[in-house]
């Protein structure tokens, strides 16, 4: 974690990505814009020569991207993480355009890691993947083909973040007086929550719908703190120690 550069607790994330020159590419449009720290969901290819080519002068950037196995490992220590989308999908967080979605960024990295996640070049991100995320982003585009080139969606937030810290700098920064909750924290709670729905008899787990799913929206409109999950799991089990008194 970073307190001095909100840039620098903005972790670029994306899942599983087929060209490697896109990945180069990425690191480019980062670094032109004072972004640093890369993360790559099982890419197809890494390292990768054309990756280094097409980072030109950003290849520091590659050499420091770290390569995990799944989203969940990416965002482990994140307060914050949002999904990149090309399309609206139907159960979907809050939909945020770039410029709306730097200025949240912002506020949360000056005191710990938010991550922004884009999807594959041929299918995007999937819904597991965008309901690990609190908010999803859409850049406007034609509608009638809205779907950019992954390094130019990557390009347009990082500029976009550096537009909103241009404006923030202006600005004194305000600390919270409270801890948000991080990934790993939240997705503990989810998963006592689930063990807890099933063993009480409301969720099937032969018959799940979209229950979790849609819990899963409802906190994350909430933006949980440490305290909250700590309340929420304590709850939990007590409600459990009852059951089995
Ligand atoms: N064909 C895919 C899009 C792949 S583009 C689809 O239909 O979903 C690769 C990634 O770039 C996307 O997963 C997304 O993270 C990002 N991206 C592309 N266009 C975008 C847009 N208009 N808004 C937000 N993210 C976009």
């Amino acid at each position: 974690m970073n307190r001095c550069c909100p840039l620098a607790n903005v972790h670029i994330v994306l899942s599983h990505t087929t060209h490697p020159g896109n990945i180069g590419a990425t690191a480019r449009a980062m670094k032109t814009m004072g972004l640093s720290t890369l993360c790559l969901v099982n890419p197809k290819s890494f390292p990768n020569n054309e990756a280094n080519v097409r980072a030109s002068n950003a290849r520091d950037i590659l050499e420091q991207a770290s390569v995990v196995s799944s989203l969940e490992e990416a965002l482990h220590d994140t307060v914050l993480a949002i999904a990149m989308t090309a399309r609206t999908r139907d159960l979907s967080n809050r939909i945020l355009d770039a410029r709306q979605a730097a200025k949240v960024l912002l506020e949360h990295a000056s005191n710990a890691p938010v991550a922004l996640v884009f999807g594959r070049e041929s299918s995007g991100l999937t819904t597991a993947e965008i309901s690990k995320c609190q908010l999803t982003v859409h850049i406007p585009a034609n509608p009638d083909y809205s779907s950019l080139n992954l390094a130019s969606a990557v390009q347009i937030m990082a500029y976009e973040l550096r537009m909103a810290l241009t404006e923030t700098m202006l600005i004194a920064p305000q600390q919270s007086a409270y801890q948000l909750a991080n990934f790993h924290e939240v997705e503990l709670f989810y998963h006592h929550l689930e063990q807890a729905m099933i063993e009480s008899g409301f969720l099937d787990p032969r018959q799940p719908k979209r229950l979790m799913q849609r819990l899963r929206r409802m906190f994350a409109r909430t933006q949980l703190e440490k305290e909250e999950v700590n309340i929420l799991r304590g709850i939990l089990s007590a409600l459990e120690k009852h059951r089995s008194a």
